[in-house]
């Protein structure tokens, strides 16, 4: 009698590089479903949902034309409509099968349920690595013991020592660990920004599919050109075409944001990296070689160390965040911060051109840079004092890399103070003069970015003043805040009692702005 073994593979498991496909078994089914718990959790983009499904079946191909055995099951099958339980408690029956087995999940959500229904199994079950982060679950967990605050900078440090990544012996290559402060450069239409790729998939199956299960969705698609990577070719594709054209002015222009530039020179791999279709080794990989063939362009330091800094440093670091402080985590919100997102996050009709324009791009692309996400829309979401569980579905929905374990410690960590400084050291909040310095935004907004009062007052000036003043018992022991603190103990009383006019308009009714 055949042994047969049932595995799991999730939406964001697409590591094709996994150990588990090294050699084909005709005893092991690979199970992958197009399930409903996982569109219906939060209202995804639907560049998120078609982009996830389209990836899912080009992986089944793959492993298909490798000679493993696969069940898909797409959103017509009527368990894609059940829970996952059901699913698997289905296919073990389907195939006889004597033992399952599943890949670690990186949500919290999956692993609980994973495990509650390993437990209620009546047969041998087993969780394997993902292959595919540098650090484990606990890294970060481990290396923090006994340490008061959880910077980033540390655990960055160590991971370059440990993997020798730009290392000259002991030392940092260039003898400096961080180059940020060449890193800040606002783009004033040079150097030219070279055309996106153009992947050009159809996904029209999928997205007919998608609609015809009438499944909620925010945000637009163009089916018959879809321009993300949903293979494993396509991700190497961008990768190179990262490396060949953008590389060398990442680092320079990482902070910057345009009107008429959405990508800039930013990479748009996060998506290939979350769903595992690439691996943050290959990629790291890729640039330090081309780093160090120096092919035409030339690539200096700077942009190759601010690369391998978010890779390395960051993803890294939020991950073990996440698995560090998860479940609490996710109610975490030390300002007791209570307002509601505005209308506009979903229409991106408003008057302030910054919000316009991120979240136009974001509702267009389910795409926006790092520095829209944190100081604009986070920054006037924090501003505005919004619970940052509304934030946190927001920006989980919206993102085409949006994924639980990653999202989370960014949104309500780094942008919204919500864990009380575990991710930040001090809150991430701006007034209107930040954006103008690194955008051109304002050059054609209707606000003044000059000003702090009367109708043309840039909004995000008095919202920063008035936040200010609402926290400052808050953050009156944070010395990273002393110099702004002290700028507000000195304006003038009569000022501020305008400013906090305006402000308490603002926050009460974000849609006339
Ligand atoms: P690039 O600028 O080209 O950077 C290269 C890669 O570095 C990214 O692909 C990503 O994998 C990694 N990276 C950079 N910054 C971070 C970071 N802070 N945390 C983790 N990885 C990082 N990233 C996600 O992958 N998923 C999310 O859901 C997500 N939500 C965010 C929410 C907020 C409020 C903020 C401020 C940031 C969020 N980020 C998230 C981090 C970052 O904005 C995106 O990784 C980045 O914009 C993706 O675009 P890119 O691939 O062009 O990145
Ligand atoms: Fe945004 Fe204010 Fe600049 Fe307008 S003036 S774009 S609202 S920062």
């Amino acid at each position: 009698m055949k042994k047969v073994t049932l595995r799991l593979i999730l939406g964001d498991q697409l590591n094709a590089s996994h150990s588990w496909f090294s050699k084909t078994d005709q005893d092991v089914v690979y199970l992958m479903a197009e399930m409903r718990q996982e569109t219906d959790y939060v209202v995804h983009h639907i560049q998120k949902v078609v982009g996830y499904f389209s990836a899912m079946r080009n992986f089944e191909e793959t492993l298909k034309r490798e000679g493993h055995q696969v069940t898909y099951l797409t959103l017509d099958h009527e368990s894609c409509h059940r829970t996952l339980s059901f699913i698997i408690e289905e296919q073990l029956a389907v195939h006889k099968a004597l033992f399952f087995e599943y890949l670690e999940p990186d949500e919290y959500r999956l692993d609980k349920q994973l495990k509650e229904i390993c437990q209620r199994l009546l047969l041998a079950a087993k969780c394997y690595d993902t292959e595919h982060f540098y650090t484990s679950k606990n890294t970060l967990k481990d290396f923090f013991t006994g340490k008061k605050q959880y910077v980033m900078e540390p655990f960055y440090r160590m991971m370059r020592k440990k993997h020798r990544i730009l290392m000259e012996g002991d030392k940092p290559l260039g003898d400096k660990w961080n180059f940020d402060q060449e890193n800040r450069n606002k783009w004033k239409g040079k150097p030219a920004i070279p055309a996106p790729i153009k992947l050009s998939n159809n996904v029209s199956e999928v997205y007919a599919l998608v609609r015809k299960h009438h499944i909620k969705t925010i945000g637009q698609i163009n089916d018959n050109c879809f321009e993300w990577p949903i293979s494993i070719e396509q991700s190497e594709q961008l990768l190179e075409n990262f490396c060949t054209y953008l590389l060398k002015d990442f680092g320079n222009y990482q902070d910057a944001m345009h009107t008429q530039e959405k990508f800039l020179f930013h990479s748009r791999i996060s998506f290939a990296l979350n769903t595992k279709m690439i691996s943050p080794q290959r990629v790291i990989n890729k640039v330090i070689e081309t780093y160090e063939n120096q092919t035409f362009p030339e690539v200096s330091l700077n942009q190759v160390e601010g690369f391998v800094r978010q890779i390395l440093g960051w993803r890294e670091y939020m991950r073990g965040i996440y698995w560090m402080e998860m479940p609490s985590y996710g109610e975490k919100n030390s300002l007791e911060n209570n307002h509601k997102l505005p209308d506009f996050y979903w229409t991106a009709n408003t008057k302030m051109n910054c919000l316009h324009h991120a979240i136009k791009q974001s509702l267009e692309t389910s795409y926006a840079h790092h520095i829209q996400r944190l100081m604009v829309t986070g920054n006037y979401a924090l501003l505005t004092q919004t619970n940052p569980d509304f934030v946190d579905q927001w920006y989980l929905g919206v993102y085409i890399d949006a994924i639980e374990w990653v999202e989370m410690p960014n949104t309500r960590g780094m942008s919204q103070w919500a864990d009380g400084g575990i991710v930040a050291t001090k809150p991430y909040v701006s007034s209107g003069n930040y954006i103008q310095k690194m955008s051109n935004y304002c050059e054609s907004c209707q606000y003044n970015y000059k000003e702090k009062t009367g109708e043309n007052a840039c909004p995000f000036n008095s919202l920063y003043w008035n936040f200010l003043d609402e926290k400052k018992a808050y953050f009156k022991n944070n010395h990273r805040m002393s110099m702004m603190l002290s700028l507000l103990n000195k304006m003038d009383p009569q000022q501020l009692i305008d400013i906090k006019k305006r402000a308490q308009h603002i926050i009460a009714n974000p849609d006339l702005y």
